[in-house]
């Protein structure tokens, strides 16, 4: 019995498909690579776009077809999407085909609707059931990487985004149970964890005993043994000195920090219920760059939130280059029905697009002028794997976060090396290994 699960949208995304892959295995299936060939096709969706979320019904849809062909296939719906108000029934009307349908929180019932669908029986259900990450195996991709949740849920209720309404509201996983995942991990040879939440900086104000962000930092930093630790996402509204001190302070913990800055005008953050201004920002990623010599800080941004006129996205513009982010992510602001700026003015389409062009623009030549910076100097790189745009090239990663191509034996994967980098595209490094981790 093969399983074949499509998975779309962020990182909390990719671990949860980690965890459906576990349950499957247990039950006896195996991946295969391509979705005709699979006994169990699962979705795990996304609904952070409009577009996006359409698309998803499409492939959705194209399943009525194989099931044609396999009526023994079963057809799971999970994640986001299916969460949203209204949505399971949707999928029961429009896409009958579909076996079961299951939320974000509670993949703990992913066994019992497959045994109930093997019956021919449907499973829809999208209430959250609280479970324990130790309660499953699961079937990790991505080493020598591993992911760890340390809270779920979001509290913030930014006014573009529908993640608090599919999510739930924010809970702490309790500091014993992150820590057993983390050791458990790096016995099994996993060289790089990260710490995976929507907002990591409010870890633990729902734990006992004063546990923090910084104290889960600390206690992972300290452990024995050559690794790398990360995290993301930071709320900037959230992020502490006492995280940043730990950072500098403990050499494991790299000189990385994803903080989405969304805009570079204070009414518009406003407007998104950020809760920090422009100055806040740009003096926090200050503090940051004085206590973190050459850390890499990234983000993400959106151009044509209702109401951005030319001067807000000036200060944006204006913003990219003050901070030097090393990566953005860029978007254009897209309309999600159930949050509060659907209901706002938009803007037109044209406007978005032109400011998208020169948002990306703008952050290339930063990202160009920072990689400028690298060539000729080495950096030491976690080998991850072959980059399959280029024949036998095999890459990785700076502490800062920067990928590197160069060439190697793929024996090296999950190995530290010295890269020496010798040329830079924009966004992408090439050099040459120029020692090895003993
Ligand atoms: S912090 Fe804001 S953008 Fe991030 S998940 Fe929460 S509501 Fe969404």
């Amino acid at each position: 019995m093969k399983y074949f699960i499509h998975t779309y949208g962020c990182q909390m995304n990719v671990h949860d498909s980690e965890k459906i892959a576990g349950i499957l295995e247990e039950m006896g299936y195996s991946l295969c690579d391509r979705v005709e060939d699979a006994d169990i096709v699962v979705f795990n969706t996304c609904c952070i776009r409009e577009t996006a979320e359409q698309k998803i019904y499409g492939h959705i849809g194209a399943i009525k077809k194989l099931k044609r062909i396999n009526p023994h296939l079963i057809a799971v719906v999970c994640g986001c999407m299916s969460q949203q108000e209204g949505a399971a029934q949707r999928i029961r009307e429009s896409y009958p085909f579909v076996d079961i349908v299951l939320g974000t929180s509670n993949l703990s019932l992913l066994k019992e609707a497959v045994e109930a669908a093997q019956r021919k029986n449907k499973f829809y259900n999208v209430d959250f059931v609280p479970y324990k990450e130790e309660d499953f195996a699961q079937a990790r991709s991505s080493y020598p990487n591993g992911w760890v949740n340390i809270n779920y849920g979001c509290n913030n209720f930014c006014t573009y985004c529908i993640v608090p309404y599919v999510r739930g509201r924010e809970h702490s996983r309790p500091l014993d149970d992150v820590m057993a995942e983390v050791h458990r991990l790096l016995d099994e040879g996993y060289k790089e964890i990260t710490l995976l939440g929507q907002n990591v900086n409010s870890y633990g104000h729902d734990l006992p005993d004063g546990v923090n962000f910084a104290r889960l930092l600390r206690e992972i930093g300290q452990l024995p043994g050559k690794f790398r630790l990360r995290f993301m996402t930071s709320h900037p509204k959230d992020l502490s000195d006492e995280v940043i001190d730990v950072i500098a302070q403990y050499p494991n913990i790299c000189n990385n920090i994803h903080l989405p800055v969304q805009s570079g005008s204070t009414e518009i953050l406003r407007r998104m219920n950020r809760r920090y201004t422009r100055e806040d920002y740009l003096s926090l990623t200050e503090k940051i760059k004085a206590k973190l010599p050459d850390v890499g800080i990234t983000t993400d941004i959106m151009v044509g939130f209702p109401g951005e006129t030319d001067a807000d996205f000036e200060d944006t513009l204006d913003l990219v280059r003050k901070v030097g982010f090393s990566s953005a992510f860029c978007f254009v602001y897209s309309r999600r029905k159930g949050t509060p700026a659907y209901n706002m003015e938009q803007l037109p389409y044209a406007v978005k697009k032109e400011r998208i062009t020169k948002l990306i623009a703008t952050q290339n030549e930063v990202t160009k002028a920072i990689s400028a910076t690298m060539v000729g100097n080495r950096f030491e790189v976690l080998v991850e794997g072959e980059n399959s745009r280029y024949k036998d090239t095999m890459c990785g990663r700076t502490e800062s976060n920067r990928l590197v191509n160069f060439k190697c034996d793929k024996s090296l994967v999950g190995r530290f090396v010295w890269v020496e980098i010798e040329r830079a595209g924009s966004a992408t490094l090439w050099g040459k290994v120029v020692a090895e981790e003993k």
